[in-house]
């Protein structure tokens, strides 16, 4: 269902804006139109005020013409108007003062026309009155004297200055409308015209919005369609992987063991193309599978503490065979600043630099490879550093136009020679996009025939300071073989993989039980109470994790170490499995991969289990070691003491431990000291199974040892 979501700003701004206008406009006329009102009242007013002084001067002349008429005639029929007009005088001028009444000026002017009125009256009257009593000669005499002119004249005088500030305001009030008029049709035309515009600009504005929220809503939907499908993809991928992993796990594993023990020579070439080929298979799914993780964002970052010069150690310990084999040089620069232990995602860094190391090894035919780490500090926090490192080799070189595409899926440089090239072309992609993911920057500058320099540059990488004692280390191959395991439970419903496992395991073990799914596995258990239990995920009946929740139930089975073995490839599952089993193992299993879980999850559960502790120092006989030798014996372990053991016994990592080892066993070569000898074999059982609680221990008696050689020389 779309959401309800809010028209748009614009389209609020400019609707409220019409809105606005039309009532500013609507305002404006209401005004305009009262005002406009009180102005054309004003007009008809001066009007009618001059129709009625019009109507005034009428009367005054209606009666003196009646007047003018009695006395020439004599006839009293004129008389009649006359009175009319008499009357009518005195109501039109009451009506003109009620009409003047609030204009002073004007009821002045009024006033002195009544005078006027009035004493024209008193004239006619009395003409009248003269004409009756006396004679008509007489009335004529006083008519003849011009005194009823001259009244007259006064009377329209004032009149006329009346009217003329009567007609003055009615034009001044009629031009006032005009203006008016026109400023208010100004207005209001304005104002429709912004409003409409401003109607029309929040109609588009809601439109858009619209629009745009039927967009969002479609973008919505086949987002959600193309996460769905992406899910059916990765999900698909999964499963294909994971069955093609579990017969390849057969194919290798065999195939390893047979190249053991096969003698012909064209039987081993045989061999080893399987080996080839499935490696070459298997590499094509991880990468397949891994693309397929980056493209749909569903890569998630670990992060684990990892050694850098152990990383770098043993990458180059990957490739050196590779590099002996093809007669080129590999060697690693660490510079002295890089950290020991970083938190990072130790398996894509590895991933990173395991796809550029084999690149250039593969595409070098003579010269050098170099791989070399160093460290920036990275803005103002002391505890985050940049990371660099840069894969240098002395190859055949990328041409420019290549450059360009080999970041690309499926895209590989072209050959000088036209022929086809060994890889799948997705080895740098997928560098490319993790690198990305680590929010850092990968780098090339190659040139043809000249050799090729790609960097990885990861920023804000937390330093470590020491060692936690959770960290994952790297632990050095076949580190099994001082390990005799009591009794080992394989479950794995595929008979090949079991007897895959057995065939690798069967040197370690004294006992080893085969299960063939969960419920099988517990009853074994039972019977048998086995020191380390291989288990595989997805099995028949009962699983791999319904196995293990009933194992620890069962309070015998709470300290046994249990491995996951799994051909799945997801790394979400790798994480719950890690936080769920003891151990974790991905098929198809490499010899080295499973020996070195093994050794991590027993030396976790059982630290107390190696055979040398507690094992005291052997106090040294003076009689058995010559003068001289306890001398440079002495002067040795000093040296040791000062530098190398300072160093190893303060940092504890793996590489000043492996350096201060080195001296001791040069010492002990040197010197031939049965007490030292044991010493650096204590040492390095511990270094090399990565005991870190034994190793602590051997370090913490080497200044007991110094102690008692110096005291033996100087004769305590
Ligand atoms: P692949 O190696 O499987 O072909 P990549 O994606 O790893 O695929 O590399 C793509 C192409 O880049 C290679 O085919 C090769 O032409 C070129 N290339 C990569 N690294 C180097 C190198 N160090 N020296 C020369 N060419 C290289």
């Amino acid at each position: 269902m779309a959401s309800a979501r809010p028209i748009g700003r614009g389209a609020l701004v400019s609707l409220s804006l019409a809105i606005l206008l039309l009532l500013i406009s609507s305002f404006i006329s209401i005004a305009s139109t009262t005002s406009s009102n009180d102005l054309f009242s004003a007009q008809v007013q001066a009007t009618n005020i001059n129709q009625a002084l019009a109507g005034l001067e009428k009367l005054l002349l209606d009666a003196e013409t009646a007047q003018r008429g009695f006395l020439i005639t004599g006839d009293e029929r004129y008389l009649e108007p006359y009175q009319i007009a008499e009357k009518g005088l005195q109501a039109s001028l009451d009506d003109i003062a009620t009409a003047l009444h609030d204009m002073p000026q004007d009821m002045r002017l009024l006033g002195e026309i009544e005078h006027a009125v009035t004493l024209k009256r008193k004239e006619m009257a009395a003409t009248i009155e003269t004409y009756r009593l006396q004679s008509a000669e007489a009335a004529c005499a006083i008519v003849k004297t011009d005194q009823g002119k001259v009244l007259m004249d006064d009377f329209r005088h004032t009149l006329a200055a009346l009217q003329e500030v009567n007609t003055r305001r009615a034009e001044v009030a009629r031009q006032q409308l005009l203006e008016q008029l026109h400023y208010t049709n100004i207005t209001i035309i304005s104002a429709s015209i912004i409003s409409m515009l401003a109607g029309i600009i929040g109609v588009w504005f809601v439109r858009r919005g619209l629009q745009s929220q039927q967009h969002s809503e479609l973008m919505r939907i086949e987002k959600e369609r193309a996460e769905e499908a992406d899910r059916h993809k990765t999900q698909f991928l999964a499963n294909i992987s994971h069955e093609i992993r579990t017969p390849m796990n057969a194919i290798i594993g065999f195939s390893r063991l047979l190249a053991q023990r096969v003698t012909g020579d064209k039987e081993r070439s045989y061999v080893d193309a399987i080996v080839l080929s499935s490696k070459g298979l298997l590499a094509l799914v991880n990468d397949v599978l891994d693309l397929s993780k980056i493209e749909s964002g569903k890569l998630e970052l670990a992060r684990d503490t990892i050694n850098l010069a152990d990383l770098v150690d043993s990458l180059i310990a990957m490739f050196s065979q590779m590099a002996q084999d093809k007669g080129i040089e590999l060697s690693s620069q660490i510079e002295n600043t890089l950290p020991d232990f970083v938190l990072i995602d130790g398996n894509r860094v590895r991933q990173i630099l395991v796809n550029l190391l084999s690149n250039a090894v593969k595409y070098t035919e003579s010269g050098q490879v170099t791989l070399e780490a160093r460290s920036e500090s990275s803005g103002n926090d002391a505890s985050l550093v940049r990371l660099i490192f840069n894969v240098v080799d002395t190859g055949r070189g990328i041409a420019a136009e290549d450059i360009a595409v080999i970041f690309d899926p499926f895209k590989q440089g072209s050959r000088a020679d036209g022929a086809m090239q060994e890889g799948t072309g997705l080895g740098l992609a997928i560098t490319q996009r993790l690198v990305e993911i680590m929010q850092g920057t990968l780098q090339v500058q190659s040139e043809l025939g000249a050799g090729s320099a790609f960097s990885v540059i990861l920023p804000n990488v937390k330093v470590i300071a020491a060692l936690e004692p959770s960290a994952e280390r790297q632990l050095p191959i076949d580190h099994l073989t001082s390990l005799n395991i009591e009794k080992i439970l394989i479950v794995d419903d595929v008979q090949l993989n079991r007897e895959l496992l057995v065939d690798i395991l069967e040197a370690y073990a004294q006992k080893i039980m085969l299960a063939v799914d969960g419920e099988h596995a517990i009853a074994l258990a039972l019977a048998e109470c086995p020191t380390l239990i291989l288990m595989d995920v997805r099995m028949p009946r009962l699983d791999g994790r319904g196995a293990l929740k009933k194992l620890r139930e069962l309070p015998q089975f709470n300290d046994t170490p249990v491995i996951a073995v799994t051909a799945s490839s997801m790394r979400e599952e790798e994480i719950e499995l890690r936080r769920q089993f003891d151990g974790y193992v991905r098929k198809p299993i490499s010899v080295e991969a499973l020996t070195a879980e093994i050794a991590r999850v027993l030396a976790r559960r059982f630290p107390t289990r190696n055979d040398e502790r507690g094992t005291p120092i052997q106090a040294p006989d003076k009689n058995d070691i010559p003068h001289a030798t306890l001398d440079n014996l002495n002067a040795g372990l000093q040296v040791l003491h000062l530098h190398a053991f300072k160093q190893a016994n303060d940092s504890l990592a793996h590489r000043d431990v492996l350096f201060f080892l080195d001296g001791i066993k040069k010492l002990a070569l040197q010197v031939n000291v049965a007490e030292l000898t044991a010493y650096g074999e204590r040492l390095n059982t511990a270094v090399s199974r990565f005991d870190i609680i034994a190793m602590e221990r051997e370090l913490d008696r080497f200044p007991a040892l110094v102690e008692q050689f110096h005291s033996l020389a100087s004769g305590a």
